[in-house]
């Protein structure tokens, strides 16, 4: 049985002073939950001081990017060490707005997916076609590349550790989210492509969360597709009711 993971990705919002704020209304709100892994993604200045204020609450951080390297002269990056050092269990990683504003593709996603799971990080896996990439019946072949190269050479014990985040670029901060249903067959073909890559045992580990315009009026409908395993959450995750209702108040 995969327990429900629900990952609230900041993007580039809230100050430290916001961050710790919020976190400790989450943690007040959030006490009596047990059922569901709940993380929260804020950008890299906010995460020590969230890590400190989440700690004893059973809330997981996560970092929205990661380096592929270890250590050196790569100004202006964080390595997956140093993120385990600030309290991260999480990475997010291979996010359709990294692909699109700072033109990450496939090979380097690998490469920091493999950095992350060498210090025990969990990535958060993202991968999703487009509108113009579903309209022409492409998505099994773009989700499809997206996984073989992301995961390439990865072993099946890093594979069986991974969160896939299924998030159709369409869907993201548009206001359109996927039907279930068109959520939970791609959330079955990730699953069998996991499968014949990694073997059943992996396939049947690897949590498969959706994630696009997720809110409190379609959480229910999605969370009650067995394919799906929980959601990423941007937009809907800056507002402490919504992002608790999304979590499972
Ligand atoms: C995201 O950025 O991962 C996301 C799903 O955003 P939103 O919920 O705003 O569509």
């Amino acid at each position: 049985m995969i327990r429900p993971l629900v990952v609230g990705n900041w993007k580039m919002h809230k100050t430290v002073r916001e961050a710790v704020d919020f976190v400790g209304r989450l943690k007040a709100r959030l006490k009596e939950k047990g059922e569901t892994t709940v993380a929260v993604a804020p950008p890299f200045t906010a995460l020590y001081p969230v890590a400190e204020a989440l700690k004893g609450s059973g809330i997981f951080l996560a970092a929205q990017n990661v380096c592929d390297r270890e250590e050196g002269a790569y100004t202006g990056e964080v390595s997956a060490c140093m993120l385990i050092d600030a309290g991260c269990e999480f990475v997010i990683v291979g996010h359709s707005e990294r692909r699109a504003f700072f033109g990450e593709g496939n090979d380097l996603i690998n490469r920091k997916i493999k950095a992350a799971a060498k210090y025990g990080l969990k990535p958060i896996f993202c991968v999703g076609e487009t509108l113009y990439e579903r309209e022409s019946s492409e998505t099994s072949a773009v989700v499809g590349r997206q996984l073989k190269e992301g995961l390439k050479d990865i072993s099946a014990s890093d594979a069986a550790r991974i969160v896939i985040a299924y998030e159709p670029v369409w869907a993201i901060g548009t206001g359109k989210t996927a039907t279930p249903g068109q959520a939970a067959d791609v959330h079955v073909f990730i699953r069998e492509t996991v499968e014949k890559m990694f073997g059943k045992d992996a396939s049947q580990d690897v949590s498969v969360i959706y994630g696009g315009s997720v809110n409190p009026a379609n959480i229910d409908a999605l969370m009650a597709e067995q394919e799906i395993n929980g959601v990423l959450v941007g937009g809907a995750s800056l507002d402490v009711e919504s992002f608790t209702r999304i979590a499972g108040d």
